[in-house]
This record gives C-alpha cells, sequence and structure tokens, in this order.
C-alpha cells in the first residue's frame, strides 16, 4: 500500500482497503457467515456444535444462536450478526433464511460487478426488488383467523422442525398455541401479543413431553418455613413490594433501655407491630403471601401458624406477570390491604423438579400471563427445546398479529421470484439485472432445502418454475418426502412477516455492504495469527477459498 510521494493522513497501523478489494472482502466476510449457517436451515438441517474460548458447548440448529456465538470480527460479517438478531427481535423466527439470503444476494451482486455493473446500480436494483416483494408477499398471503387453531399449531410446528424437538412437536406446538392464544388481547380490533406475558421456564429431567403449560406463574422460590403447607386450594393471593419487617431505625442508639421490664416492653411491641401486619394478611382472606421484599424470621412463624404459604424476595418482573394471572394488586403499604387487593389461583403448589423446589400458581381464572415448563433429559436437550418452543411462540405470535401466512418449504420464494422477473421487465436498463438477480437469490432457500433432503437442487428448481408458472403458489419442497408438492396442503406453514421482514434485513444489510468502497480500520487486528480484518474464531470452515487473499 505503501506509496511515493504519500502524505500521511492516517495513524501508524491504520489499514486502509479501497475500491473492489474492499467490496472483495466484504462480500466475501458476509458470505462466509451465510455459509456457515446455510447447512442448518430447514427440517432436515445439521446442527452445529460451538465450543467457546472456556469449553462452553452449545448444540443448535437455531440460526441467531449460531451467528451470536461465533464471536465474529470482520465489520461486514457484524452486520450480518445484525439482520439475524433484528429477525430474531422482530419476528423470533428465520433467522437462517434471513442470513442466507444476504449471503446469495452478495454472491449474484459479485457476478455483476465482475461484469462491470456500479455497485450503486445493483443495490438500486435491489432496493426496487425488496420493495415490489414486499408487495407481492402481501398479496400471495392466505389470512388466518384466531380461532383456526389447527393452522395455527401447524405453524408453531414448521417453526419448530429441526430443532430437536421433534419428538414431542405435536405437545409443544399445543402448548404453545394455547399460551399464545391465552394472552393476545383485542385492542380496536387489531390482535395484540405482548411476549412478555409468556414466561418460559426451563429444567432438566423428565422427558420433553412432561413439559406442561402452566394457567398461571412458575417462580423458582421455596416457602420461608417449613410449617408452611405445601400445597393450597383454592389459593387467596397477596402481593407484597414491602417488607414484613419492622424497620431498624436510624435513630437505634436513642433507645436506652434501663430495666428489664422495659426491654420487655421494647420486644413485645416490635412482636406486635409483626403481629398485626400478618394479621391484616389474615383479615383480608389471604392464604398465599407472595413478597417481593424480605419476611422477619418471627413474621415467618406467625404466617405458618397461620396457616399461609409464604415465599419472599421475588423478583419484580414475576411480581407483574403474577399480578397480571392471579389479578391481585400489589401492594405497597399493608396497613391499606383490602380484600379487593386479593387475586386468585385455584391451586398453589410447591414440587421438586430437577432437584430444585419450584413454586406453582396454576389455574388462574383467564390469566393474562402464562409460563410453559420446559422439561429434557439433559441440559443440551432442555436448551434446544425452549429455543425451538421460543421460535414457536414468535412464530404463531406474528402469525396473529399480522393476520397473515404463507407456505414454506421455499413455495413462497419461488412465487416472489416468478414474479419479481415479470416485474424486472418493467424495470429495464441495468437495474433489471438487479432485480433478477435479486429473484434468483431467492431461490437459495428452495434450493437448500432440496439439496438438505438429497434432491438435485437444479432439477428441482426447474420443476418448481414450472408449477408456479402454471399457478401453482403453493409448491415447494417437501422435505420430508424428498419430492416437490403442495406444502400448503401438509401444513407447512409460515408467518408472513418472517418472510417480508427476512428479505427487508437481508436486502438493506446487503445494500449497505456493497454502497462501501473503502474500509479504514483505525487499528490492528488483535490476533496476530489473523489476516487482516479476521474472521474471529472462525477457523476450520473448509471450502472457504480465498480466505488467505484478504
Ligand atoms: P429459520 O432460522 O430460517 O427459521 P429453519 O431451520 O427453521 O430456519 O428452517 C426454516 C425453513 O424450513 C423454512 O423455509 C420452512 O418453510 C422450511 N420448513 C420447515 N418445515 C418444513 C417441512 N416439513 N417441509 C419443508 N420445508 C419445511
Ligand atoms: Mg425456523
Amino acid at each position: 500500500m505503501a506509496q511515493q510521494g504519500q502524505i500521511i493522513v492516517l495513524p501508524e497501523g491504520a489499514l486502509r482497503t479501497t475500491g473492489r478489494d474492499a467490496q472483495r472482502n466484504n462480500i466475501l466476510a458476509a458470505r462466509v457467515i451465510a455459509e456457515a449457517v446455510r447447512s442448518t436451515l430447514g427440517p432436515r438441517g445439521m446442527d452445529k456444535m460451538l465450543v467457546s474460548d472456556i469449553g462452553d458447548i452449545v448444540i443448535t440448529n437455531d440460526g441467531a444462536t449460531i451467528v451470536e456465538e461465533m464471536n465474529v470480527e470482520h465489520p461486514a460479517a457484524k452486520m450480518v450478526v445484525e439482520v439475524a438478531k433484528t429477525q430474531d427481535e422482530e419476528v423470533g423466527d428465520g433467522t437462517t433464511t434471513a442470513v442466507v439470503l444476504v449471503g446469495e444476494l452478495l454472491t449474484n451482486a459479485e457476478k455483476l460487478l465482475d461484469q462491470g455493473i456500479h455497485p450503486t446500480i445493483i443495490a438500486r436494483g435491489y432496493r426496487l426488488a425488496a420493495t415490489k416483494a414486499e408487495e407481492i408477499l402481501q398479496a400471495t398471503a392466505k389470512t388466518i383467523d384466531i380461532k383456526d387453531v389447527k393452522t395455527l399449531k401447524q405453524i408453531a410446528e414448521t417453526a419448530m422442525t429441526g430443532k430437536g424437538a421433534e419428538s414431542a412437536k405435536d405437545a409443544l406446538s399445543d402448548i404453545t398455541v394455547k399460551a399464545v392464544r391465552q394472552i393476545a388481547e383485542i385492542e380496536n380490533d387489531k390482535i395484540v401479543i405482548d411476549l412478555d406475558n409468556i414466561k418460559v421456564e426451563k429444567k432438566e429431567g423428565g422427558d420433553i413431553t412432561d413439559s406442561e403449560l402452566i394457567q398461571g406463574v412458575i417462580i423458582d422460590k421455596e416457602r420461608v418455613h417449613s410449617g408452611m403447607p405445601k400445597k393450597v386450594e383454592n389459593a387467596k393471593i397477596i402481593l407484597l413490594d414491602v417488607a414484613i419487617e419492622v424497620k431498624e431505625t436510624e435513630t437505634d442508639a436513642e433507645i436506652s433501655i434501663t430495666s428489664p421490664d422495659q426491654l420487655q416492653a421494647f420486644v413485645a411491641q416490635e412482636e406486635k407491630m409483626l403481629k398485626d401486619m400478618v394479621d391484616k394478611i389474615v383479615a383480608a382472606g389471604g392464604n398465599v403471601l407472595i413478597c417481593q421484599k424480605g419476611i422477619d424470621d418471627l413474621a415467618q412463624h406467625y404466617l405458618s401458624k397461620a396457616g399461609i404459604l409464604a415465599v419472599r424476595r421475588v423478583k419484580k418482573s414475576d411480581m407483574e406477570k403474577l399480578s397480571k394471572a392471579t389479578g391481585a394488586a400489589i401492594v405497597t403499604n399493608i396497613k391499606a390491604l383490602s380484600k379487593t387487593d386479593v387475586g386468585y389461583a385455584k391451586v398453589v403448589d410447591e414440587v421438586k423438579i430437577g432437584g430444585d423446589e419450584m413454586l406453582f400458581i396454576r389455574d388462574c381464572k383467564n390469566p393474562k400471563s402464562v409460563s410453559l415448563l420446559i422439561r429434557g433429559g439433559t441440559e443440551h436437550v432442555v436448551d434446544e427445546a425452549e429455543r425451538a418452543v421460543k421460535d414457536a411462540i414468535g412464530g404463531v405470535a406474528a402469525a396473529l398479529q399480522i393476520g397473515k401466512v404463507v407456505a414454506g418449504g421455499g413455495a413462497t420464494e419461488m412465487e416472489v421470484a416468478r414474479q419479481l422477473r415479470k416485474y424486472a421487465e418493467t424495470v429495464g436498463g441495468r437495474e433489471q439485472l438487479a432485480v433478477d438477480a435479486f429473484a434468483d437469490s431467492l431461490e437459495i432457500i428452495p434450493r437448500t432445502l432440496a439439496e438438505s433432503s438429497g434432491m438435485d437442487a437444479i432439477d428441482t428448481l426447474v420443476k418448481l418454475r414450472a408449477e408456479h408458472e402454471k399457478g401453482g403458489l403453493d409448491i415447494g419442497v417437501k422435505v420430508m418426502e424428498g419430492k416437490t408438492g403442495d406444502l400448503w396442503k401438509i401444513g407447512v406453514i409460515e408467518p408472513l412477516k418472517i418472510k417480508t421482514q427476512a428479505i427487508k434485513s437481508a436486502s438493506e444489510a446487503a445494500e449497505m455492504i456493497l454502497r462501501i468502497d473503502d474500509v479504514i480500520a483505525s487499528s490492528k487486528p488483535k490476533m496476530p495469527a489473523m489476516p487482516p480484518g479476521g474472521m474471529g474464531d472462525m477457523g476450520g470452515m473448509g471450502g472457504m477459498g480465498g480466505m488467505g487473499d484478504f
């Protein structure tokens, strides 16, 4: 890079790449990420084992988890990681799809660059295509109703496929759909879903099929006193966010006790204050006390004598969930406690699960907050089952909120690609080539699914294109059967939002990467053994010829 007569503007050690070099380098880095997750796509996708620098192991098929754990360093690669994160936050599923799509958009952009087409023209063409794709998607999607439990279950199952929860797909999709429907609320004719109202709790041990939906809340606490009941039926629940303690005043020193009588009177007064607080709880009709703060030993004794089940130091977020589930108010002043503050659950019981005591607040009346308890033989199994359930929750919620769904298995991508090619003809000029490239890029999804099930990718795409020309909107890759066919009919259904969000963020990232022609890095890469712009912990990924040429 040294040039004669150069004016030194950048600090020593700054690294600068410009023009085609910068582009190639960025595109390659982004493609490396996409290539790394591509093999996990779909129900026949493979899993990745990720080992951290301190030896922690994660086994997963989840795109967002993989790219996050990869610890990438390259700035362009980081932009791809962002795509996965956005997808995860916005929809909760479709992360691999989004990442694979960015990779393919850039692969096809590179071909256009090689033909001498300017990157801004490609970026503009991609923008046009992405906007049009959204339109096409809106027009091809089918509507779904919250009462359509069968389709909702299919959406949950599609979201879970390939994530190691295969054996319990039916049971898990059932509780997922119940949970989402339970907390869905209708505001101004729109379905509003706050996923914070579904608490996913996992405990290793048991079997995935032991996972259950609790119409209420599970909290990771045990009762404060062994004399308290372990189980309370017809629970009248009181939520307190103040301590049941006598405040230790800062004026302690001023209490001067001069006789044993006085001491006794003082102790008796403290005891009375605690007793009064407990009496208030009894008077309000409470038989379960959930306290965000502490409970004094003596108060524990009184509570226990009154037959009240009490837990303390419960998280604030759990208190809010409990309030939504049981209808109890969160009380800040015991003196003001009244019967109307009390909430209800049919059963509250303490159960030992996987070696830990947990408190179940069950069977609340029409709770607006519910819990899913995920079980599984080992830590890795529970973790992956939890990710599967979270994807399913995200998928079902996205379907209900937007109210629109599409067929999976690459069918929708094929259809959008077909219509985009028609649209490209109306665009003309060099942008037309970019719109065509965008359409081709979408076919990476059916192509990858076909490859994963051992089908011939080229033959499959040719067949699918022909079917879509004939109007076969939902024809895609039936991965489990290894042939093409109607995905809607076999219940492989996804929320529209997975597709619109994936296409939007993938194309935005691709456009952004394409517009960069100058990379100025102000410090040297941290790892000396890596090539400039090194790929972090990504050693060992075969097939990426050219990585050393950075
Ligand atoms: P993502 O992170 O993108 O959700 P997945 O590994 O979950 O990645 O794969 C999703 C893709 O797999 C979608 O295109 C979906 O339509 C497809 N898919 C899921 N189940 C099936 C199935 N049974 N047959 C065909 N395709 C399926
Ligand atoms: Mg998925």
